[in-house]
């Protein structure tokens, strides 16, 4: 246990941490908006998605950890070793994660990356208190779902065992009830090629996916406390799926217009 509460020492200091005196005279009004952002959101909210979307739009990187573990395996890269216990079914350490996020970013510095959106970093206050350690977090946006409609999509999960890829077949079709929004959501079926090939998690059984949704909550709740204290977090229900969350989080995030420029330009 010791080594998991022991103090980390960023390997680099504070590079996205912006420094605007000293560029102040002839930076361009418009590159003043930075997006530096945190996606929150609780598993199969769809937050992946989004935070790809918006990474695409904006031309900043889409951060997951989840694929930074995957890369470093894959490539057997410097710290591989030490993720093979997840290959024992061990939680990745905050130091493994916190080492590749920050190679991660320093490449990214490097290449001349001026923002991200992270996906599934910061889990823990901890996390949280090392990534404002390092870098600047400008906004922290929490993805929410309703959350009859969220465990029909978790069942709904499949995975192409062929190339990977992941499918919805779950059709939502929920009327308004105590407040809540009608919803309705079409799947996303696969191509005819993975149709036939699709597996379903063995744990994503109802009582496994409710559970894991009570165990995000009670995780999830101090991180958004903390950056709901630093005045950082902004709540988002999704109206339904894609095509009508898109527009709205958009509008959302002030970036309507950044769309529309984006769109005529292209
Ligand atoms: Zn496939």
């Amino acid at each position: 246990m010791a080594a998991m509460t022991r103090i980390f020492k960023p390997q680099f200091s504070s590079i996205f941490k912006r420094s605007l005196s000293t560029s102040t005279v002839t930076e361009d009004v418009n590159k003043a908006r930075c997006f530096q952002w945190v996606f929150l959101g609780c598993p199969g909210v769809g937050k992946g998605t989004y935070a790809s979307k918006l990474s695409n739009l904006l031309g900043v990187p889409h951060i997951a950890t989840g694929d930074l573990v995957r890369h470093e395996l894959s490539t057997s890269g410097p710290l591989s070793s030490q993720l093979e216990v997840i290959n024992q079914g061990k939680l990745v350490s905050d130091e493994i994660i916190f080492n590749l996020l920050s190679k991660r970013l320093e490449d990214g510095e490097s290449r001349g990356e001026s923002g991200f959106i992270l996906d599934g970093f910061p889990r823990t206050i901890r996390q949280a208190e090392i990534l404002d350690s390092v870098t600047e977090i400008d906004l922290v946006v929490n993805l929410k779902l309703r959350e009859d409609v969220l465990i029909e999509k978790c069942l709904g999960r499949r995975t192409c065992s062929e190339c990977g890829k992941g499918f919805n077949v779950a059709s939502i079709n929920v009327k308004a009830k105590n407040g809540l929004p009608a919803m309705i959501m079409p799947p996303l079926p696969p191509p005819p090629n993975c149709a036939s090939k699709l597996i379903s998690r063995a744990d994503d059984t109802e009582s496994v996916v409710k559970e894991r949704l009570r165990v995000y909550k009670e995780k999830s709740q101090p991180v958004e406390d903390y950056y709901r204290k630093q005045g950082k977090l902004m709540e988002f229900d999704l109206p339904g799926g894609i095509p009508e969350s898109w527009p709205k989080l958009l509008e959302a995030l002030n970036l309507d217009d950044y769309n529309h420029k984006k769109s005529a330009v292209a």
